[in-house]
């Protein structure tokens, strides 16, 4: 039985209550205990950082070679906070509403709640580290729309919001790593969890160049590794973000919740290849100013400039005219895929539409839109060899964001005792979220001012034994390692494990992504078991485990 740990009382008043209720650790015990914390992402790094200065000692993993590189610097257009500093109808309870009227009402309220509040705080605490959020001519900090709300509530540091973020979040990590309260393991890979008595109490890690596999002790272990998008083989999320860790936790009894919740991003650059293993995302702060079209007609070969305006359809203008083209994201998406099946579609193979600054270099000029926009359009140069101040950008909906992921209560703990999740690793507080802008709240708001509460008190109401790396629990779980890594290496089959995942990717894509049936997901139970098969029949490692295997890291 699920048991959610929701404080009892007004919404309004909930996490306070909840915070005095908390238990405390007194600041000279806190060095007695250890906490692992594995990512160090915005989520990660924050929870290390705020934890190591309260004098708790924290052993953070990360399987990149430095905290600055986790994926959370990808994010680029923006952080949400209920500030209401456009003096424009915003407040904590509309972040709110917002926040789980996108959810499609699904959303655990008293989480969002909390989260609205937080949001607040996240900004001020982002300021004081001297994160470089825009500002305007006269100093005050400058935002700007998302998708699905009508207020301007979004923070933003250029197209590289997630950039500065994380680099405020690494310099506090690392000023408690000199402080010698984090000890950082980079190029460290959790392997699985170990649970003595039925708390999480430590993790089996390898040792990402040497091979090595090591057994770390804890009192509490929080996953803070980042989202699943993966999966679905081609996705705006980096390779290395292989987020096998929440899995491995779930083996060891942690429930997932709502896994089938994917956030479809509108504003992608579409698929040009079938060797391609990545996709790019192009900011949806770019449908404040950029204009989404497709040709009337059907199989329109006419370059865009040809096509005079009567013969272009703005669709999203024109079905929902009180959010144009900042419609929420599932459902730009959705009608994107719907102009595209009709012969609509733009660019190679017909699947893209048009988003287009014509009218916003007009009305603001070319400077001010490369001032706002400048690196983004140079990213989308870059990979497609096209100039976004000329001729409209060409965009298509792909796979980004991953709302599913480990089940977790009120106090962010899985359904193993001692075992926290953050960030995007969780199942989101806010539910089918159909919203930009809300991850990066998330994670600073779980890692800054949420475990900072409830994780100590998890350690101050329980009576934790003295477990160390000698326990048999970790000699046991050492070995269930080996023994999978052997089976994998030793099937010496014919296919590469990238053809494996990007067999399962497009299943998912077609059968799992934007549009989903019943015939669909049919096919998909019967087809995915057969694929599990073949990678244990057929898939082929090369190397051996003891040294540096991306084959085997994949
Ligand atoms: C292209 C892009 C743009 C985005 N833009 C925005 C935006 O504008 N606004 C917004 O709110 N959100 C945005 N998002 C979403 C947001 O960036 C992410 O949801 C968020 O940054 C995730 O942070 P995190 O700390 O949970 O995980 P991550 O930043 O992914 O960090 C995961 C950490 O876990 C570590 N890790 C994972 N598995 C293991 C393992 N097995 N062993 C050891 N270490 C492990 C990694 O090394 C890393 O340190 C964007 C996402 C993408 C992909």
């Amino acid at each position: 039985m699920l048991e959610n740990k929701i404080p009892l009382g007004p919404i309004e008043q909930k996490w306070q209550k909840a915070q005095f209720e908390m238990k405390l650790v007194n600041p000279a015990n806190r060095r007695k205990y250890t906490v692992i914390i594995v990512g160090s992402g915005l989520a990660g790094a924050a929870a290390a950082a705020s934890l190591g200065q309260q004098g708790y000692h924290v052993d953070c993993f990360s399987f990149h070679d430095s905290p600055r590189r986790a994926h959370s610097i990808a994010a680029q257009g923006g952080i949400n906070a209920a500030k209401n500093y456009r003096n424009d109808g915003d407040s904590i309870f509309r972040l709110f509403y917002d926040t789980v009227k996108g959810g499609d009402f699904r959303a655990r309220e008293a989480n969002v709640y909390r989260l609205a509040q937080i949001s607040v705080n996240i900004i001020d605490q982002c300021v004081a580290q001297g994160v470089p959020f825009a500002r305007e001519y006269g100093g005050l900090l400058d935002t700007r729309s998302f998708g699905g709300v009508q207020v301007s509530r979004t923070f933003y540091a250029r197209g590289q919001t997630g950039q500065q973020l994380l680099l405020g979040a690494y310099q506090a990590l690392e000023e408690q790593v000199s402080a010698g309260t984090v000890t950082m393991h980079t190029r460290s890979e959790m392997l699985d969890l170990v649970v003595v008595n039925g708390r999480a109490r430590g993790i089996v890690t390898r040792d990402l160049v040497t091979g090595a596999v090591e057994s770390h002790a804890a009192d509490v272990v929080v996953l803070a590794t980042g989202g699943y998008s993966n999966v679905f083989y081609l996705s705006t999320n980096a390779k290395a973000s292989n987020t096998t860790a929440i899995w491995r936790a779930h083996r060891r009894g942690a429930l997932f919740g709502n896994p089938c919740f994917t956030q479809i991003h509108p504003t992608c650059i579409p698929v040009s290849s079938e060797h391609q293993s990545k996709l790019t995302l192009m900011s949806e702060s770019l449908r404040n100013d950029g204009r989404v079209w497709v040709p009337k007609l059907k199989e329109d070969k006419r370059p865009p400039g040809s096509i005079p305006e009567n013969e272009r359809d703005y669709y999203l203008e024109r079905r929902y005219p009180s959010f144009g083209n900042l419609v929420p994201r599932d459902v730009a998406s959705r009608n994107a895929k719907e102009v595209c099946d009709e012969g609509r579609g733009v660019g190679p193979g017909g699947m893209g539409v048009y988003l287009d600054f014509a009218d916003a270099i007009r009305r603001m000029g070319e400077a001010q839109v490369r001032e706002k926009y400048g690196n983004l359009f140079d990213m989308y140069e870059e990979i497609t060899g096209e100039n976004a101040y000329k001729a409209p950008m060409r965009i298509f909906p792909a796979v980004h964001y991953t709302m599913g992921g480990l089940w977790v209560d009120y106090q962010l703990m899985s359904t193993i005792p001692g075992l926290f999740v953050a960030g995007e690793a969780n199942f989101s507080d806010h539910g089918a979220n159909r919203l930009g802008a809300s991850a990066l709240m998330q994670g600073l708001a779980d890692g800054y001012f949420v475990l900072p509460y409830t994780l100590p008190n998890y350690i101050a109401s329980s009576t934790l034994e003295k477990v160390d790396a000698s326990h048999p629990a970790f000699a046991a779980v050492k070995d269930d390692v080996a023994k999978r890594v052997a089976a994998m290496l030793n099937v010496r089959g014919k296919r590469t494990v990238d053809s494996i995942h990007k067999e399962l990717g497009h299943l998912m894509w077609e059968n799992c992504g934007m549009a989903r049936s019943q015939a669909g997901l049919e096919c998909n139970l019967a087809k995915i078991p057969k694929l599990r098969e073949e990678f244990w029949s057929n898939v082929s490692i090369v190397g051996s485990g003891e040294e540096l295997n991306q084959s085997r890291a994949r």
